[in-house]
């Protein structure tokens, strides 16, 4: 059933790590949302009763009420963010939907992605797409109507456009893969604009380049500036229209070769992003166009079309980069998005448990105290009783003389 995702028992995708990871640190936040609410109550409850601790100190608590709520919300959030660049027509609509197995984003001649176009798992099961700055769903229901919605919209190209596409179709998308699609590197001024709006918080960058010609300065230069504004940012290189090399077999090492060698030397000499050996597991040679038809053939979508010499090779090479690309994303996301959470969610932690050390001590000290006073009122106690007891021994010795006393001064009267 093509419209059926792995289920997670089998599934080994490398994105599982991010999956996992996410889900462990949701549950650990519910954890310490209960922790700190059970402490609200805890302290409002003793603050009444028993005067140990300050207003102050269950207000600071407090806050964490709502510190935890919004890093709930983000976490919600969090996805895994790939942007794709390139020059125009250089085939990124083509691999992002070769990635997600299906045409989703509108490519070819009149198809130029004239702004940012973002694709997103949406829980519906209708996909929808809404325009910057605005809340409406548009729906689409095909390629030919996003083009067209597209068109229709008098776009900058800056703005982003959020397609909704459902869950359950992809793999990629229920795993919280976002995929940005950008406008070609050549055809904006705006880049500094660029990578401030759709960049910053990008996991993977892939740059989508033509075989057929060799690395542009346009698309160069687009990524130096995003090296000044992110530390070592993970990019990878795709190749593409490597299908194009199947009219030139005799060529073909050497041309690779030549290709390999410029992407090698951009990522470590120029960029400085990685070291020679990373670099190879970064660049790949490939065809979008025909993973893509090979995909929906798979899927009964067109029939089988006749591929180049070599397809099979280049097939494994696209399946290899997905693999990778998987591998280093989920990570790389991890790392980024939930270091922050992880390091909030211990310092709440540790607020509260010092808040509750606080209170215990606090109360350990009171409780000492009143043992204390109440040792001193016991010694007092022993001393009243022992002079009661004393009272009253004397006062019965008296009685005890007093009725001797009597009762010989009776019988000796009566023996009178
Ligand atoms: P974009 O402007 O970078 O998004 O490029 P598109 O994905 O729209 O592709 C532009 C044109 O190149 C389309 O007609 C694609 O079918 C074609 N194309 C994309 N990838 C390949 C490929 O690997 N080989 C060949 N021969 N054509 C491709």
């Amino acid at each position: 059933n093509d419209r059926t995702v792995r289920t997670p028992s089998t599934d080994n995708s490398p994105l599982q790590i991010f999956v996992k990871a996410k889900k462990k640190i949701n549950d650990i936040f519910l954890e310490i949302e209960d922790y700190v609410n059970d402490t609200v109550i805890y302290m409002k409850k003793i603050e009444e009763d028993q005067h140990i601790i300050d207003k102050e100190q269950v207000k600071q608590i407090d806050t964490f009420k709502a510190k935890v709520l919004g890093i709930k919300d983000v976490l919600a959030r969090d996805h895994m963010k790939v942007a794709f660049f390139g020059r125009t027509s250089n085939g990124k609509s083509s691999v992002i939907n070769a990635m997600l197995r299906d045409k989703i984003l509108p490519s070819g001649i009149g198809h130029t992605t004239n702004c940012f176009l973002q694709v997103e798992g949406s829980p519906t099961d209708e996909p929808y797409l809404v325009l910057e700055g605005s809340t409406d769903h548009c729906a689409v229901e095909s390629v030919g109507q996003l083009a067209h919605a597209l068109c229709k919209e008098k776009l900058n190209e800056s703005q982003l456009v959020k397609v909704y596409w459902p869950r359950n179709r992809c793999v990629l998308l229920r795993d919280d893969v976002v995929f940005v699609d950008s406008p070609g590197v050549d055809v904006s001024p705006n880049l500094d604009e660029w990578i401030d709006k759709h960049c910053l918080d990008a996991d993977v960058f892939v740059l989508v380049a033509n075989a057929e010609s060799t690395l542009m300065v346009t698309e160069k230069n687009f990524f130096h500036k995003v090296s000044t504004r992110l530390s070592k940012p993970n990019i990878f290189i795709l190749n593409n229209r490597w299908d194009a090399s199947a009219n030139e077999p005799e060529f073909l090492d050497q041309v690779r070769r030549q290709h390999q060698e410029r992407a090698i030397d951009f990522l470590v000499k120029e960029l400085k992003v990685c070291t020679a050996k990373e670099a190879e597991e970064r660049i790949f040679f490939i065809s979008a166009k025909e993973a893509l038809l090979a995909r929906l053939s798979e899927r009964g979508h067109t029939s089988p079309t006749p591929l180049a010499d070599g397809f099979q090779t280049r097939y494994f090479e696209f399946q290899d980069f997905e693999r990778k690309f998987e591998e280093c994303i989920s990570k790389s996301a991890v790392k980024t998005k939930f270091e922050q959470h992880t390091q909030r969610g211990r310092f709440i932690a540790t607020e509260l448990k010092e808040s509750l050390d606080k209170i215990y001590t606090d109360a350990q000290k009171i409780k000492d105290e009143k043992i204390e006073k109440r040792k001193d009122l016991h010694d007092k106690m022993n001393y009243t009783e022992q002079q009661l007891m004393l009272i009253t021994h004397e006062m019965k010795q008296k009685i005890h003389h007093m009725v001797e006393d009597v009762e010989q001064r009776v019988s000796k009267a009566l023996n009178e």
